[in-house]
């Protein structure tokens, strides 16, 4: 195994470092998830982004992107993050759906969604969970009946990550009225904004609108938004789900980031903190250092023609685990000053660890919980009973 990069990678760092520096906004945006204007400045940065042909750089040329492999995808991140750049409003789009598509699509579906994904014009949320079907998804309720060219969508879907702005969104519905469980299901596109959808935000813990709940009341959509065949569903999920444990949702940057931030917290604030928590921030550090290496031989693997399979898993548990214990950690550091409010004169940049530290809880629950996560781990990596 060569761990060095090679000289190709190197300059294209070099390329990505220099657009960065040219184009990352000098103040940071606000929250996509706070109001419409921060949002729409976020849908802005990603056209700017696809203007330089970096909106995802793995995809095909054709759609956007520039035909790069994971190894400078993971590059592409690194630098990504090192520059500060705003957080990636249309995750759900290009890092869950895209990929999905690439796969399941036809040639006329990759032709009117990919190229809109990339450049931001079109920005999506997630449709899955339900009240009464969340771990347990194949328990979702919410129905496409099929009227001639068209499907008819009735249902009440929840936690829809962006959805309160996003464009549309990807959900799973049941087409077979008979059929049960896994069978029966597809995954069907509708607009936020068609006639017979409500969208209901849900304020999250620190106030901000992360997600929303979706009423559906005779939404009309084309034959034409379903992905894959019908009943097809759960099989082309599951592989969605795959690319958001495993690989795409939270890349090692981001942790490498947090945890040098830790690093240079901790060296500000040595001598007001227990001897312990040196050893907590190293091992932050080390975990972060990890996964990034873990990935890059996963990365290393897929590029051969290797599966990701429940492996995924694991990555989801490990980064989950990590972001709360990173900013657990900087909490003990700050103490009660961790609390300062944003807008106090003496908080600078603290307030951000508090936010982190609000939002990495939520890490164990999204993109399926870590209980859930370890069941399968159990049943399928281990090959214990099922329980
Ligand atoms: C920040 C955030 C963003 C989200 N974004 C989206 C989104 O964009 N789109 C979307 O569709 N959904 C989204 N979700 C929803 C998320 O996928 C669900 O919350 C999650 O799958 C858990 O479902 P639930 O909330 O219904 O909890 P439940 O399934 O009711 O689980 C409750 C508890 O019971 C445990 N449990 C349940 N079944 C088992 C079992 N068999 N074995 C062991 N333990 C079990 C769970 O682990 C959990 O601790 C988001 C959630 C969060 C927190």
């Amino acid at each position: 195994m060569d761990l060095n990069y090679t000289p190709e990678q190197q300059t294209f760092r070099q390329e990505i470092r220099a657009w960065l520096k040219a184009h990352v906004p000098s103040q940071p945006l606000e929250s996509f998830d706070a109001t419409r204007a921060g949002f729409e400045a976020h849908r802005a940065w990603e056209r700017t982004l696809a203007e330089g042909r970096w909106g995802m750089v793995t995809w095909p040329e054709s759609y956007g992107g520039r035909g790069l492999d994971l190894i400078q995808w993971l590059i592409f991140e690194e630098e990504y993050y090192r520059s500060g750049a705003p957080l990636r409003v249309n995750q759900n789009g290009i890092f869950l759906l895209g990929p999905t598509l690439m796969e399941y699509g036809t040639p006329e579906q990759k032709a009117r969604f990919l190229s809109a994904m990339a450049s931001g014009d079109e920005i999506w949320a997630q449709a899955w969970s339900e009240p009464q079907a969340g771990s347990d998804l194949a328990a979702v309720r919410a129905t496409a009946t099929r009227d001639g060219d068209n499907y008819v969508l009735k249902g009440h879907k929840i936690w829809s990550s962006r959805a309160a702005f996003a464009d549309w969104a990807f959900g799973l519905f049941r087409t077979d009225p008979a059929s049960e469980r896994h069978k029966g299901l597809s995954l069907i596109f509708f607009r936020l904004d068609a006639p017979g959808v409500k969208v209901q935000p849900i304020p999250q813990i620190d106030g901000e609108t992360g997600f929303a709940e979706l009423f559906l009341d005779g939404v009309t959509v084309p034959v034409f938004n379903r992905l894959g065949g019908e009943g097809e569903g759960w099989k082309i999920c599951m592989a969605t789900a795959g690319f958001e444990r495993g690989l795409m949702l939270r890349s090692p940057a981001r942790f490498q980031v947090t945890a040098r931030k830790l690093v240079e917290l901790y060296k500000a604030h040595e001598d007001e903190v227990e001897p312990s928590v040196r050893n907590a921030v190293l091992q932050c550090w080390m975990d972060a250092e990890a996964y990034a290496l873990s990935i890059y031989s996963t990365a290393s693997r897929l590029i051969a023609g290797g599966h990701i399979g429940a492996e995924a898993s694991t990555n989801k548990i490990f980064w989950s685990e990590m972001d709360i214990a990173m900013h657990k950690t900087a909490l003990s550091i700050l103490g009660a000053r961790a609390e300062l409010l944003r807008s106090a004169p003496e908080a600078g940049d603290i307030g951000r660890w508090l936010d982190g530290y609000f939002f990495s809880l939520a890490g164990p629950i999204y993109a399926g919980t870590n209980e859930i996560q370890r069941n399968i781990i159990a049943e399928r990596m281990l090959g214990l009973p099922r329980a």
